[in-house]
């Protein structure tokens, strides 16, 4: 095959347009999927397909819907699709977030099923199907299909065009059969998955799950290395690649004087003394990420380390999300209740009794999305970065903490339910559950030698070098033979 034209689907869209005060701006929007994705396309080109969710989105495309992206620099399409108030409310918010999502990530509990959810999420993954094949008329391409929204969409192509070469990257973890079981629908999702050509998971863990499914529910035969499943006269290949970050860029980014200046606003904005110790959280305000527990387990640790109070701080950048949804409002709230307490349990203990003592926080939370050099100045500061998520596909922002600790000196803390904790060995691995263990780990980080602290992140910067998001996307280009197999990245 020679380079095809590269057809990305997904929910979320890269790029926002809305109107402030009559002024048109564009914004890249967040989250995992997009920051590793949108380096891919402005490499490749090609044709990215998503939902137009930004107010003003409709006023900057052309009659195909498509509008050139980066706005600031073009290099790919962004070609939008419409949703109806009953495809937003019940195929989006309905089953992709209340029903998939938290059955993928074993929050059962969350799992709010309703029949007329299925019914709007079939018409959202009918609609991407369509501007699928507006896509491909006249012109062939690569499709590339991403995650849990559109897992109807390989199906709903392929039998327009079995011909068609589709691929599906599947972002979440993927349950095992006594979860998946709970399903009404689990044969329709597995068969669509199963009329691509390729099945891409973030670790071979999701995939044997996925493997597991499909022999409980559809009983295929499945080759002995789980890498093949033949099905309907169809195979579909299994691999899996865990996604990345551009480890070059954040490298780059955490050494720029845009974010050593910020550095030194974030010092001022949380009157960080120079002896504290940060720790820094960065999740989107979702339940899957453990930061409840994560709280707790901070609560924990100044109980059980009073030596500490005072002396460390721990920064929460918590970024909105599905607000629209109940449950993540009051996740939002009891959140927000918790720092509260334990800010105020804390807060007016000082140990010097010096008035900067007497501003410090336990917790400074800090909520709504920060920009990039921000980010990256939090990252690059802090002396530990803990992530808790209670089930994770891959947890990205374990890996830019990584790839932004140019000095060498923080240490990682990371659940052993984020697919990351598979790769990132050097890391710290903390079960989420256990609040004590969490709380340990803390003072474990802290109190890590200097030496240690540098072997650890100096081994995991290495592998990062290497397995960032341009050697994931040439892996995955290559398995769909879009590159050649003996095309090694070049840098
Ligand atoms: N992020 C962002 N804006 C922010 C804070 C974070 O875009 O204000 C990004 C962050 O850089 C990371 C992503 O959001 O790339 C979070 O990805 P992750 O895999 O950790 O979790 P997800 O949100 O995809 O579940």
């Amino acid at each position: 095959l020679s380079l095809s034209r590269l057809i990305v689907v997904s929910n979320r869209e890269p790029y926002e347009h809305r109107l402030v005060k009559n002024h048109l701006i564009w914004e890249r929007t967040s989250g995992g999927l997009i920051s590793a994705l949108d380096p891919v396309m402005r490499r490749l080109g090609g044709t990215w397909i998503a939902w137009g969710s930004g107010k003003a989105d409709r006023n900057v495309v052309d009659q195909d819907m498509i509008v050139e992206v980066p706005p600031d620099a073009p290099t790919y399409h962004l070609r939008r699709v419409w949703l109806d108030p009953t495809e937003i409310k019940g195929g989006y918010q309905g089953y992709a977030n209340q029903v998939l999502w938290p059955l993928c990530h074993l929050t059962l509990d969350r799992v709010a099923y309703r029949k007329a959810y299925w019914h709007a999420y079939q018409a959202m993954n009918a609609r991407f199907a369509a501007a699928v094949l507006g896509e491909l008329r006249g012109k062939s391409g690569f499709v590339w299909v991403h995650d849990f929204h559109l897992a109807l969409v390989p199906g709903l192509v392929k039998a327009a065009l079995p011909a068609q070469p589709v691929a599906v990257f599947w972002h979440t973890p993927w349950p095992g059969p006594d979860a998946f079981r709970i399903l009404p629908e689990r044969r329709e999702l597995l068969e669509s998955l199963l009329a691509s050509d390729l099945l891409m998971f973030q670790t071979h863990n999701f995939l044997h799950c996925f493997v597991e499914c499909a022999k409980e529910f559809l009983g295929v035969d499945v080759r002995s290395d789980d890498l093949q499943i033949d099905y309907n006269g169809h195979t579909t290949r299994l691999v899996a690649r865990p996604i990345s970050v551009s480890f070059q860029a954040w490298s780059e980014r955490a050494r720029t004087t845009q974010v050593t200046r910020a550095m030194d606003v974030l010092r001022n904005l949380h009157v960080f003394q120079p002896e504290v110790r940060i720790g820094l959280g960065v999740d989107r305000l979702d339940y899957t990420k453990g930061l409840l527990k994560r709280f707790w387990a901070i609560d924990a640790f100044f109980e059980q380390y009073p030596q500490y109070r005072g002396r460390f701080t721990f920064v929460q950048v918590a970024v909105p999300t599905r607000g629209d949804v109940e449950a993540y409002r009051s996740y939002r709230e009891l959140i927000r209740e918790t720092v509260n307490d334990i800010n105020m349990r804390y807060g007016s203990i000082s140990n010097s009794g010096s008035p900067q003592a007497s501003r410090w926080r336990p917790i400074e939370f800090r909520e709504g999305r920060i920009g990039v050099d921000t980010l990256a100045a939090y990252y690059r500061m802090a002396d530990l970065a803990l992530v808790s998520s209670v089930y994770d596909g891959m947890n990205l922002v374990a890996k830019e903490y990584v790839a932004s600790q140019v000095d060498e000196k923080g240490v990682l803390l990371v659940s052993h339910m984020a697919g990351a904790a598979e790769e990132l060995t050097d890391a710290l691995v903390i079960n989420p559950y256990d609040l004590e263990g969490v709380a340990d780990a803390i003072r474990q980080a802290i109190e890590m030698p200097l030496e240690e602290r540098r072997e650890r992140m100096h081994r995991m910067r290495t592998y990062l070098e290497t397995h960032d998001i341009r050697a994931w996307s040439d892996e995955c280009l290559r398995d769909a033979g879009i590159l050649p197999p003996d095309d090694r990245p070049t840098h």
